[in-house]
């Protein structure tokens, strides 16, 4: 501005334009550089975004190769993996068709071997044993014991169990050692779920036996509290030892058994067959009749004697016997001589495991004709049977009062047929005394004297069984009413079954290895062949 000084408008204006238009052409100029510049780099840019391109187009392309392949060898595998699939579904349903024939023959397999067994049992006259786990109970908690709680629950777990139909496994633990598994083998082990339907399933073929001439004693052995009572008769209620009638599907194999008599009878010719009852409990020592009547026929407890007969048998003299019908009226009768254990005062025990129970089922077959005449043993019992047949005919049948149609025929009829026999068949049900080891320490009175008759009786039962097992001479069936009484079944002339009661709890272990040591040794037992009372051969009108 200084150099404008002094000079006119027009000059300044002049000057003005002229450094406008220098201006404008130095603008122009860097405008020209500036677009050359941007121009380069664009192009510059261009070409690399261009190579970048192409660049990604071929790792593209070589990926999706890749990935292609990888997808065709997936298919691939996935194809053979299916044909794979393929085989091993053939190979199983193979294996399964021929795991199902192997388990068909296996059961096969296992029948032949249990008939087999079953026939080698009738030859040597073994005696049967069956074993019943019970499940825990409630009760099995209420220890009473002054454990510690983790010994408390040691003694709640499970030390016995079925590991098949014929096999009981133990588990026995001590504290401080490895526990140890026992195996047991008996005819027939049932694991604690197994019903009172299972039980009796496997009795129930006794009883054909029964029908067809054979005495047949069952028995349950175990320790109290082991389910002996309920395995017999069925669940007791409270302060009533006697079977709920209406628990049917619940019933022992006392009642179980009964019916089954009257239904095996049922389907025999009529007038036949009748059916006599005892009740008997061995307490102390002692033989109560629990079927005895007073002069007023209210039913006591009477003391009876065993005796053995000239013929070597064993026979209660003035026992009563009562004539059933069916088996309803056989429970009501049974059911009153059960009460009678707590409430008369001379069977003081308050618990039923603390004497035993002998229920027997005498079955008379009456037989007319004359086929049979050569097929008596001895023709002195025939003809002593004949002589008595009138005599023992039960009251009822000589009252003819109630004597069914179908049942025997009247006591003119069988007079007036010379040639009549009867043949005395005999079931005998037992529901043995507990039979654990309790301490006699601190015991005294009556229930020292309890304990200890039941152990000498138990003790004399495993003596029998073992002179019978050695073949010794003399078995000394005498040395308690027990084994007195049930000398006829116990020594050969019956199929005996034991059924051996377990508490599977840990705390029982002792007790149930007890148990289980005499059911084994009942098995070796060889009797004989047992044998069969001589029935005429059917005529041909049956
Ligand atoms: P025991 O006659 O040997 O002393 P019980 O037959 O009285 O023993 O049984 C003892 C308890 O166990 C009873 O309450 C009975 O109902 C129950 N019990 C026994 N066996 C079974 C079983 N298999 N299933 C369910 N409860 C059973
Ligand atoms: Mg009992």
């Amino acid at each position: 501005y200084q150099g404008l000084a002094g000079r006119s408008t027009n000059e300044i204006l002049q000057l003005y334009a002229a450094h406008g238009q220098q201006m404008k052409l130095q603008r122009s100029s860097v405008v020209t550089q500036l677009h050359g510049a941007i121009k380069k780099r664009l192009k510059q840019d261009l070409k690399s975004l261009h190579s970048f391109a192409l660049e990604l187009s071929k790792d593209f392309q070589r990926q999706s190769k890749t990935c292609l392949y990888q997808v065709l060898a997936a298919v691939q595998g996935m194809q053979l993996q299916n044909e794979a699939m393929q085989m091993f579904q053939i190979k199983a349903f193979d294996l399964e068709q021929s795991l199902q024939e192997v388990t068909e023959r296996y059961e096969k397999e296992k029948e032949k071997r249990k008939a087999l067994h079953n026939s080698l049992i009738e030859l040597r006259g073994n005696i049967r044993v069956h074993c019943r786990i019970r499940p825990l109970l409630p009760f099995d908690d209420a220890a009473g014991h002054s454990v510690s709680q983790d010994r408390q629950r040691n003694f709640l777990e499970k030390a016995a169990y079925a590991a098949d139909d014929e096999t009981v496994l133990v588990k026995c633990s001590r504290p401080g050692h490895a526990s140890v598994n026992k195996t047991f083998q008996f005819e027939r082990v049932y694991n604690d779920l197994e019903s009172q339907d299972a039980v009796f399933a496997d009795v129930a073929p006794l009883l054909t036996s029964l029908l067809d001439g054979y005495n047949v004693c069952i028995m349950a052995y175990g320790q109290t509290g082991s389910g002996k009572t309920y395995t017999m008769l069925g669940p007791q209620s409270e302060g009533n030892l006697a079977f709920s009638i209406e628990e049917e599907s619940k019933l022992g194999i006392i009642p179980r058994a009964t019916q089954e008599v009257f239904r095996l009878i049922s389907e025999k010719p009529p007038g036949s067959y009748w059916v006599e009852v005892s009740v008997v409990e061995v307490y102390n020592n002692e033989i109560f009749d629990l079927l005895a009547k007073d002069s007023c026929g209210k039913v006591f407890g009477v003391k009876r004697d065993v005796v053995t007969t000239r013929e070597g048998k064993s026979d209660v003299p003035l026992l009563t016997h009562e004539t059933v019908e069916n088996a309803s009226e056989f429970l009501h009768l049974v059911n009153k001589g059960l009460q009678l254990r707590v409430t008369h005062p001379t069977l003081v025990h308050a618990h039923s495991s603390r004497s035993h129970l002998v229920v027997t089922l005498t079955i008379t077959t009456v037989v007319f004709g004359d086929n049979f005449g050569t097929l008596w043993e001895d023709e002195q019992s025939s003809q002593r049977l004949n002589k008595e047949a009138f005599c023992s005919f039960p009251q009822k049948m000589r009252d003819n009062k109630s004597a069914s149609s179908s049942r025997a025929s009247s006591p003119v009829q069988l007079e007036a047929t010379e040639k009549m026999k009867q043949i005395k068949t005999r079931l005998q049900l037992v529901d043995l005394a507990g039979s654990e080891c309790v301490g006699m320490s601190g015991v005294t009175g009556a229930a020292l004297r309890e304990t200890s008759f039941i152990n000498r009786s138990l003790s004399a039962l495993a003596d029998v069984l073992g002179a019978i097992a050695e073949q010794r001479a003399h078995v000394p069936y005498r040395n308690s009413k027990l084994t007195h009484l049930l000398q006829d079944s116990v020594g050969g002339d019956a199929k005996l079954l034991v059924m051996l009661c377990i508490s599977p709890g840990q705390k029982y272990l002792t007790e149930s290895m007890q148990s289980l040591g005499f059911g084994t040794r009942a098995r070796q037992v060889q009797r004989g062949q047992v044998k069969k009372k001589n029935f005429p051969a059917p005529s041909k009108g049956k």
